[in-house]
């Protein structure tokens, strides 16, 4: 597993580029908030999808939150990225399927 660590600074995020760090986007003018990630696996993809807090946004794709930043958790699972990596982030953790 690997611990999905969450930045509050987007450069900061881009900077360390750590395997499976979040940076969590904030809603804006009545969108839903974002999550940007690197893939788990450290091929140094990042990513952004859309979250919901506790409720898949209406438009896909789109995931369910916890609404936590130091142990989120989203479903479904996460197949966003160029490698193909498949798996789930659950309290904290980025686990392959
Ligand atoms: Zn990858």
């Amino acid at each position: 597993m690997i611990r999905a660590i969450a930045f509050t600074d987007r450069r900061l995020h881009r900077e360390k580029a750590l395997p499976g760090s979040l940076w969590f986007m904030e809603a804006e003018g009545g969108e839903s908030p974002a999550l940007w990630f690197f893939c788990p696996c450290g091929c140094g993809d990042v990513a952004h999808i859309t979250i919901g807090l506790g409720a898949k946004p209406a438009a896909p794709p789109s995931w369910s939150w916890n609404g936590r930043t130091d142990a989120p958790t989203l479903t479904p699972s996460v197949r966003q990225l160029n490698c193909g990596w498949h798996g789930w982030l659950r309290d904290g953790y980025w686990q392959p399927v």
